[in-house]
């Protein structure tokens, strides 16, 4: 059938990529990835002779048109990413409101996710979860961001680069207390696939320690704020509140 289809490609192993998006990736009359040198490996070792066509975060309207060109005379569209769901930190947005908004169907090849297999496998709560994919570059930023999620009753999902791991958790235990519990899942579907959990404090002594875990990809966790901080918290708004306003 005809339409823009959302094909999620490995993190990693590519076993895991499903038959169904070797299929479309066949049948599609082109694909549109994030980087086509990246994909042109993914999609050489299936043998895909596909035509690709770049888009990107920073694609303009001309590149969109040409994708929706294809759609429109009723072809059918691949779009991919470098690694796992596109959309998922990763670009497509604004070519799906586009494809949409011409009623061109848009349908999703559900598959790998790097956050969702650190929930399914990190062992924290996953009945709530909060995804805030990479926290802001700058350190004032940052600090900003963690500290209006301390109180954050969901587990926390974060996608973060190899080099600022350390710092992270750092900023996060000073943040959110030592002891919270928290994830650091890395290199998923890799050679060095790693998954821990421990406190934020522990994770941090661990990664200092061991310099290899501050290589590969690296998806960190952290579990929500306890109920009964989250309580003594709001109380101390509240009370707060209450005294700014009898204060003259
Ligand atoms: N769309 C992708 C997805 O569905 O997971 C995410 C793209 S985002 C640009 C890339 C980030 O995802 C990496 O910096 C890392 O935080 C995380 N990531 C991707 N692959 C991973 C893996 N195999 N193990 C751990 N984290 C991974």
């Amino acid at each position: 059938d005809s339409g823009l289809y959302i094909v999620a490609t490995p993190i990693g192993n590519l076993g895991d990529l499903s038959p169904r998006a070797l299929d479309v990736l066949r049948a599609a009359d082109l694909i549109a990835a994030e980087d086509t040198r990246h994909s042109a490996r993914l999609l050489q070792h299936f043998g895909v002779t596909t035509a690709t066509v770049a888009y990107h975060e920073h694609s303009d309207e001309r590149a969109r048109e040409r994708i929706l060109e294809v759609l429109r005379g009723g072809g059918v569209v691949a779009l991919v990413s470098d690694a796992g769901t596109p959309l998922i930190s990763d670009p497509g947005y604004p070519l799906i409101r586009a494809a949409q908004a011409e009623s061109i169907p848009v349908r999703p090849i559900p598959g790998p996710c790097a956050a969702i297999a650190a929930l399914s496998a990190g062992g924290l709560p996953t009945d709530r979860f909060q995804f805030e994919g990479f926290l802001p570059a700058k350190a004032g930023a940052r600090r900003g961001r963690l500290e209006a999620l301390a109180t954050q009753p969901a587990t926390l999902v974060f996608y973060e680069a190899p080099h600022r791991v350390l710092e992270t958790l750092a900023a996060m235990a000073e943040t959110f207390g030592a002891q919270r519990e928290a994830v650091l899942a890395r290199e998923i579907t890799k050679t060095f696939e790693t998954v821990r959990r421990d406190s934020l404090g522990e994770l941090h002594a661990w990664v200092a320690a061991d310099s290899n875990q501050q290589r590969g990809e690296i998806v960190l966790l952290v579990a929500g704020c306890p109920p009964r901080e989250q309580a003594l918290d709001e109380a101390t708004g509240a009370l707060l509140k209450r005294l700014a306003e009898e204060l003259p």
